[in-house]
């Protein structure tokens, strides 16, 4: 059996090395990773996970906390009351006694209340469907304006109800991209948002961002990545053991 031929396609360490000495921003092509992630983690197609103001919510809730507890505060806040005009109208300690397994209950539960009632005001429902038939400008913008949305949020909801090739950077993503230099690393994380949204091609938003959460969560940790066992290593201007 012949040997396996050598991945000529990406740039060597030495030549990443030599790239970042003449000044060359980006290490490594973006298309590269997207392909190399896909090898390793498999295709991912898009699945809706909300209606639009269900997604705001339930990311409004992910914030400094783990994914099961967010998750669950979410399916306590949907069976406490029937509906999100209920949530909207409810006085906010009966809101963070709902949450208050998701962390930063309080706080959470002002904001929840505060987005509720303006999307109704404005809205004249707590319904965010007319987001859908925007450009994606126009529906970040809109999700933008309202209190305690910032890019991720609004761009989970674009992405992961919407439908739209819209690239949230979560802090998995922030620390990869800057390790494989895909963004400057004193890149603030709204820097990154736009950095990486005009890098991804539309069509691979959201299996980039799921890949690249999966790649941070499993191998490029914050501490201690493994590196050694990281299919990007050849590529990486920040290889650390
Ligand atoms: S080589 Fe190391 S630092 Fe670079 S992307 Fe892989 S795990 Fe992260």
């Amino acid at each position: 059996m012949p040997a396996a031929e050598p991945n000529t396609r990406l740039p060597t360490k030495r030549l990443c090395i030599k790239r970042r000495r003449h000044g060359i921003f980006q290490l490594v092509a973006i298309e590269e990773v997207i392909e190399l992630l896909e090898q390793e983690y498999g295709r991912r197609d898009w699945e809706q996970e909300g209606e639009p103001v269900d997604v705001l919510i339930r990311t409004i809730l992910s914030q400094n906390t783990s994914d099961r507890n967010s998750g669950g505060a979410f399916d306590s806040l949907k069976a406490s009351f029937d509906n999100w005009e209920a949530v909207a109208s409810a006085p906010v300690e009966c809101i963070a006694q709902a949450i208050e397994s998701g962390g930063l209950f309080r706080i959470k539960a002002v904001r929840i209340k505060q987005l509720l009632q303006q999307i109704e005001e404005e809205q004249g429902h707590i319904n965010l469907d007319s987001l859908k038939s925007q450009t994606m400008t126009e529906a970040e913008g809109y999700l933008m304006h309202l209190p305690g949305v910032g890019y991720k949020t609004a761009r989970c909801v674009l992405l992961f109800s919407l439908g739209k090739p819209s690239l949230p950077v979560d802090t998995h993503i922030f620390r990869v991209a800057k390790r494989l230099g895909l963004i400057d690393s004193r890149a603030s994380i709204g820097k990154a948002h736009v950095l990486l949204q005009t890098q991804v091609p539309p069509s691979r938003a959201y299996q980039f961002h799921v890949h690249m959460i999966e790649h941070g969560r499993q191998i490029c940790r914050a501490r201690q990545p493994y590196c050694s066992r990281c299919l990007l290593r050849v590529a990486c201007p920040n290889l650390l053991y």
